[in-house]
């Protein structure tokens, strides 16, 4: 059994006791999520989202790309988005090469050469990274309608958010400690 066969199998038992026909296809919450495709992440989970509640974006590096743009958009004028959040993290593999080097050793291992992908989008900075992301999203002039654009950092040694502040990278927002924000809660 591959690993894609278990997932079919996983697939008619989830199927069996299926109750979300009836969601809407714009996003309960008007909210996009664009996250790095790591699997060590699960979206839904750390943000507390259910399904039916954001348009859910994933890439390798979390990076704001031309078909990126392209979901956003649609999010927007068509599904009501309102909101982004751009989700990095801790450990990166798009921190761990660099673009013109994996580009010869595959070209080197394969013999061939290729047009498509133009880039990989390796970055050497994560806070630097996101911050760049954000600026693409709300330069866009077709997204100058979004209420927030904002970056985070999750750490995968803890699960928590950070946020990546504009006006200073090297500062960075610490989310307040559970305690603290269960008691503002209250
Ligand atoms: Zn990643």
């Amino acid at each position: 059994m591959s690993a894609t066969d278990d997932t079919l199998r996983a697939n008619q038992i989830y199927s069996l006791t299926f109750s979300h026909k009836h969601l809407s296809r714009s996003p309960e919450r008007k909210l996009a999520v664009l996250a790095c495709m790591d699997a060590r992440i699960d979206v839904e989970l750390i943000l507390g989202l259910r399904v039916g509640d954001a348009n859910v974006l994933r890439n390798a590096g979390a990076l704001v790309t031309e078909d990126i743009l392209r979901s956003l958009i649609l999010s927007h004028h068509l599904l009501g988005m309102e909101e982004v959040m751009i989700v990095a993290h801790t450990g990166c593999g798009m921190l761990s090469f660099k673009d013109e080097e994996l580009k010869a050793r595959l070209h080197d291992m394969t013999g061939a050469a290729v047009v498509s992908p133009q880039s990989f989008g390796a970055f050497a900075n994560l806070e630097e990274s996101v911050l760049d992301q954000i600026q693409k999203v709300r330069s866009h002039p077709w997204l100058n309608g979004l209420t927030s654009v904002r970056g985070f950092i999750y750490d995968v040694e803890t699960g928590r958010l950070r946020e990546v502040m504009e006006q200073s990278p090297a500062l960075s927002y610490d989310l307040p400690p559970l305690d603290t924000a269960l008691e503002e809660i209250s």
